[in-house]
């Protein structure tokens, strides 16, 4: 074994799979015919009614015998469509088997391309094989699309680079839900995927969009973490611009990456936002690396 397969055995991506391997599935309804499904990779949203189910991300294929009762547990409407909120894998593993369920698959322009081809993501020490074509979205759009299911008006709309350069939002009109991807990794530091497009600077402009969208009523469904509210969002927004800050100063001095993480430019926030797979000295390195 090669050190890059080594490098592939121990890191996110596998660690990813395994826990959804192991988790359970868990429901939660949120406003009128909308749920969110948690414990494959990305919360997965359900839009139920006569035109079929709605998905918003796919998860793991490892958890489709849980994902599929807990769809079947909502109602017994076909699954005619998925959309995808970016190309990362915790996020569009299951695209194949949803397709094969009969979803039609909606995405950014940019997630077919990264899909379609051999992509390596630095920050995760992994490149991954292209996709089988059944997994690539079947329809793309560039800057917006609107479509309507279920008495529902949903409005998809590109970040422009954030996470990476896929990443896209969907609002759900009529319920006031909006579900904003990996723009927002709830109660945690977010992964920041450079090798496609993300950065922090692009991290921070799709947040703040978020904010100019949403209200106090709005529901909020991250792509990681509980769903939640435009308080909660303002914190997460806070942060990052405070960390990007200091991370910046630093750099400023001449500091070197090393450097910058023994001064621990992270520390007001890690008791809060650095108890997942991003630690404090990960996240420090991929702002580091975008100002
Ligand atoms: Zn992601």
């Amino acid at each position: 074994m090669n050190t890059s397969s080594l490098a592939e055995e121990s890191g996110i991506v596998p660690t990813m799979i395994r826990a959804a391997a192991q988790a359970k599935i868990e429901v939660h309804p949120l406003r009128r015919n909308i749920s969110v499904l948690e414990g494959s990779g990305g919360k997965i949203a359900v839009l139920t009614g006569k035109d079929g189910k709605l998905l918003i991300d796919a998860g793991f294929t490892v958890s489709k015998p849980r994902v599929a009762p807990a769809l079947d547990s909502l109602s017994t409407d076909p699954i005619t469509r998925l959309i995808n909120t970016h190309w990362h894998v915790d996020h569009t593993d299951g695209n194949a088997w949803l397709h094969a369920a009969g979803a039609a698959i909606t995405a950014h322009e940019n997630t077919k391309k990264h899909l379609s081809t051999s992509t390596r993501v630095e920050g995760w020490s992994y490149t991954f094989a292209p996709a089988p074509a059944e997994a690539l979205p079947t329809t793309t759009f560039r800057d917006a699309h609107r479509l309507r299911q279920n008495d529902t008006s949903l409005t998809l709309k590109y970040y422009g680079p954030a996470h990476t350069d896929s990443d896209i939002s969907v609002v759900f009109e009529e319920a006031d839900v909006i579900q904003v991807g990996d723009a927002w990794w709830n109660g945690f530091y977010p992964f920041i995927d450079y090798s496609t497009g993300g950065s922090i600077d692009g991290m921070i402009n799709a947040t703040k969009w978020n904010l100019s969208v949403v209200t106090e009523k709005t529901i909020i469904i991250p792509g990681h973490g509980p769903v939640a509210d435009k308080a909660r969002l303002t914190e997460y927004y806070n942060m990052l611009v405070a960390i990007r800050e200091n991370v910046a100063e630093l750099k400023r001095q001449g500091r070197s990456p090393a450097e910058t993480i023994a001064a621990k430019p992270t520390a007001a926030y890690d008791a809060k936002w650095g108890q997942f797979l991003m630690t404090p000295a990960i996240f420090t390195q991929l702002v580091y690396s975008g100002v």
